[in-house]
């Protein structure tokens, strides 16, 4: 653990959602002072994400925030992929995971940012809310940052040693360093969501239900509020789609034969599949983190997990480099290690994207697919984050046993 305070405002991390925050854990728990600053002037209230998995509860475990994720979460213990027509259940069965949290927790996104808010502010940190970073120039070296209090509209200039875009999937920190962001949007692919109560029950708690038809796919999931997330996806683009209460239920009533009924939906959202990967993740003192340095499909609900696991790989660099422990290269390492992780992720959401979201494909094929030797076991393994380690992309050490680069989840760090 490093403990030499680096001189205050150093380091400016812009973005206060789950990258954001958790950087800033990662830097105050080791003694380093940062500013988080958010555009928006309070937190959000709508669910998004509703999985944490077992490597990011492992993380947590180690930023000793684990256990609000363990009482408020529901425990995750399967995804069922249910293919209309066939008798067969195909499970996804976390609770074989070698880890000690053999699970996922559901959880909203508003509460897993709640959680590492209140302990981001229990460190000592501040948010600077309704503040926006509007431009960002490099010269030399030297970073200079225009920032708007869109409360007071007043501009302030300032020149951190460090700049961290933990500003989402249109970062304009990622423009600012004229990163290519290839990739794009499925247009076979279209997801639309909604939080509601039901009457009924789709499937048990803790197991995340995929109703797969030929041409559609039906998530339901029960949350931890008593509501429950339905998700629809089918082929097409956004301005396609029906998210009337209406259709959601007609869709329930080809799967459930109106024995579940939806009730007011909480909030609605319509979104296209997209899988975009930075080009770069750092800028000399510039760095991007989680969703403004890629984007997945949603299968496994895997964004918001790489975007934490991301901000813990960089919160121990950073911190070393600002405090002088280590020199600058060690931040080399952070892009090294991250970015091929996330060309598997996007490689291995492919994968279940062929089998959960390939509108239109026979579902006998794709229900083949999940019978192929391995497959179950990679899946889990993969969507929970265990499977995946640094070995082959850092300087890892050939001894026995385990090495530089692999999990290490009961290590103190
Ligand atoms: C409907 C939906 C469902 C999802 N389901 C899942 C799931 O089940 N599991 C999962 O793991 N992921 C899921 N995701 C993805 C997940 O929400 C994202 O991957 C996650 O929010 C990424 O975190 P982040 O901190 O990188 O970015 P964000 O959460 O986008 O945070 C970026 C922050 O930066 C702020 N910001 C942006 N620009 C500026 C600026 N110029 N100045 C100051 N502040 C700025 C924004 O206001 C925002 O608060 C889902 C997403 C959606 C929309």
């Amino acid at each position: 653990m490093f403990r030499i305070a680096a001189p205050a405002e150093s380091i400016l991390i812009v973005g206060a959602g789950p990258a954001g925050l958790t950087l800033g854990i990662e830097l105050l728990r080791r003694s380093v002072p940062c500013r988080v600053i958010e555009a928006l002037h309070a937190p959000v209230t709508t669910s998004r994400a509703f999985t944490v998995h077992a490597r990011t509860l492992e993380l947590f475990e180690m930023m000793g925030i684990v256990d609000p994720f363990l009482e408020q979460g529901l425990r995750g213990i399967s995804m069922d992929y249910r293919f209309r027509d066939a008798r067969q259940v195909v499970r996804l069965d976390f609770t074989t995971l070698d880890s000690k949290y053999p699970c996922f927790r559901i959880i909203s996104q508003t509460d897993t940012e709640q959680i590492l808010r209140e302990h981001f502010l229990r460190l000592g940190g501040v948010i600077d809310w309704h503040t926006e970073l509007r431009a960002v120039t490099g010269d030399d070296g030297a970073v200079t940052a225009t920032l708007f209090d869109i409360a007071d509209q007043r501009t302030e200039t300032v020149q951190p040693d460090w700049l961290i875009g933990c500003d989402g999937a249109h970062s304009i920190v990622r423009r600012h360093i004229g990163a290519e962001f290839p990739g794009a949007r499925d247009h076979g692919s279209v997801m639309w969501m909604t939080d509601a109560s039901l009457t009924g029950r789709p499937g048990e708690a803790g197991r995340v239900c995929y109703d797969i038809g030929a041409d559609h796919m039906l998530l339901t999931t029960q949350l931890p509020n008593g509501t429950w997330r339905v998700l629809v996806s089918g082929a097409g683009d956004t301005d396609s789609v029906d998210s009337s209460p209406e259709a959601f239920q007609k869709i329930l009533d080809q799967h459930f034969d109106g024995t579940v009924i939806l009730g007011d939906p909480q909030w609605t959202s319509v979104f296209q599949v997209s899988r975009y990967l930075s080009a770069t993740y750092r800028q000399g003192p510039i760095l991007l983190c989680g969703d403004a340095a890629h984007l997945q499909a949603p299968v496994g609900g895997q964004g918001m997990n790489v975007a934490i696991q991301d901000a813990v790989n960089l919160g121990w660099k950073l911190a070393a480099v600002a405090t002088g422990a280590v020199g600058p290269a060690l931040l080399d390492t952070y892009e090294q290690e991250r970015r091929p992780i996330c060309e598997k992720v996007i490689a291995d959401t492919d994968e279940l994207h062929s089998v959960i979201l390939n509108h239109g494909v026979p579902l006998t094929t794709r229900l083949a697919k999940t019978q192929e030797p391995g497959f179950l076991d990679r899946a889990v393994r993969n969507i929970s984050g265990i499977a995946y380690r640094y070995r082959d992309t850092t300087t890892a050490s050939l001894l026995r046993g385990l090495g530089v680069g692999d999990r290490a989840p009961d290590v103190e760090a």
